[in-house]
């Protein structure tokens, strides 16, 4: 499942060769993933441009020319297939959710396994778009910092610090891959109690996160993911500390690796350098 830094290589890569660009067609197969009818986003989108794309959480929002925003989400797992104009490889699959052309002659076409997302917010809407408007700042943010993910964690003493990591209306864009490497960064077991951690293991676990985070996009993402161009990401089983590595050794301290239950997800520690 894609999370913040496979968003932030696709918004790049969307910037790159997306933006500036005009949609002729928007073609939606299966509808059910649409927030208004397949012909009213259709002629919502013909003749608009693309002027600028972000991510914001697992989500990677087009800004329209003139107005409005295009809102896409890969839900539990896909991937975007692009074809440059005249470029004869990397055809559509034969099955896609949603497929939008452009004025120069080039594809783009989203297929998603389930619960993925094709929005449209008008001019003024996108504010009142609750799936996006409810999500917490991106720890990649620009106005987010140590300070701010200080207050964040002081405003809830009660909370597991596992839980308020992959908490999206507080911090978006991290899911399971990328919560568990910096738990052990921070030498944290993920049922601590935000009220129990002092102010150091709080400073280390948003620099431990940042570091990931940034690791990951820096290699272009998940090994199991594809970009815009189909390549996979280069952020594999090697660059993880202790996630999905169970009965190896720790990094740090060579004690075996486990894996645990916490809440819904399961987490991977070291129990000697993570001890509740
Ligand atoms: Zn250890």
């Amino acid at each position: 499942m894609p999370e913040l830094p496979e968003l932030v290589v696709w918004a790049r890569q969307f910037r790159a060769e997306i933006v500036g660009k005009a949609i002729t067609t928007a073609e939606t197969p299966q509808p059910k993933c649409l927030n208004a009818p397949p012909d009213e986003v259709a002629a919502f989108l013909t003749g608009r441009g693309v002027k600028d794309a972000r991510e914001r959480g697992k989500w990677l929002i087009l800004d329209l020319a003139p107005d409005g925003h295009l809102l896409l989400n890969l839900g539990m797992g896909g991937d975007f297939h692009y074809r440059r104009p005249g470029a004869r490889s990397a055809a559509p699959p034969e099955k896609y959710q949603f497929k939008l052309t452009f004025s120069d002659g080039s594809e783009l076409a989203l297929r998603f396994s389930w619960f993925g997302y094709v929005h449209i917010a008008r001019s003024g809407e996108l504010a009142r778009h609750a799936m996006t408007a409810s999500l917490g700042p991106s720890p990649l943010d620009p106005d987010m910092d140590v300070a701010r993910f200080r207050r964040m964690v002081a405003a809830r003493p009660r909370r597991s610090v596992k839980s308020f990591l992959l908490d999206q209306k507080v911090l978006a864009g991290i899911g399971n891959v990328y919560a568990q490497d910096p738990l052990w960064g921070a030498r944290l077991h993920p049922d601590r109690q935000l009220g129990s951690l002092s102010p150091a293991e709080v400073d280390a676990l948003w620099a431990s996160l940042r570091g990931v985070l940034e690791r990951s996009i820096a290699k272009g993402g998940l090994a199991y993911e594809r970009d815009l161009y189909g390549n996979l990401g280069g952020y594999g089983r090697e660059d993880y500390d202790v996630a999905y590595r169970t009965g190896e050794p720790c990094p740090r301290c060579g004690a075996a690796v486990q894996k645990i239950k916490t809440g819904a997800t399961s987490t991977h520690l070291c129990p000697e350098c993570q001890k509740l």
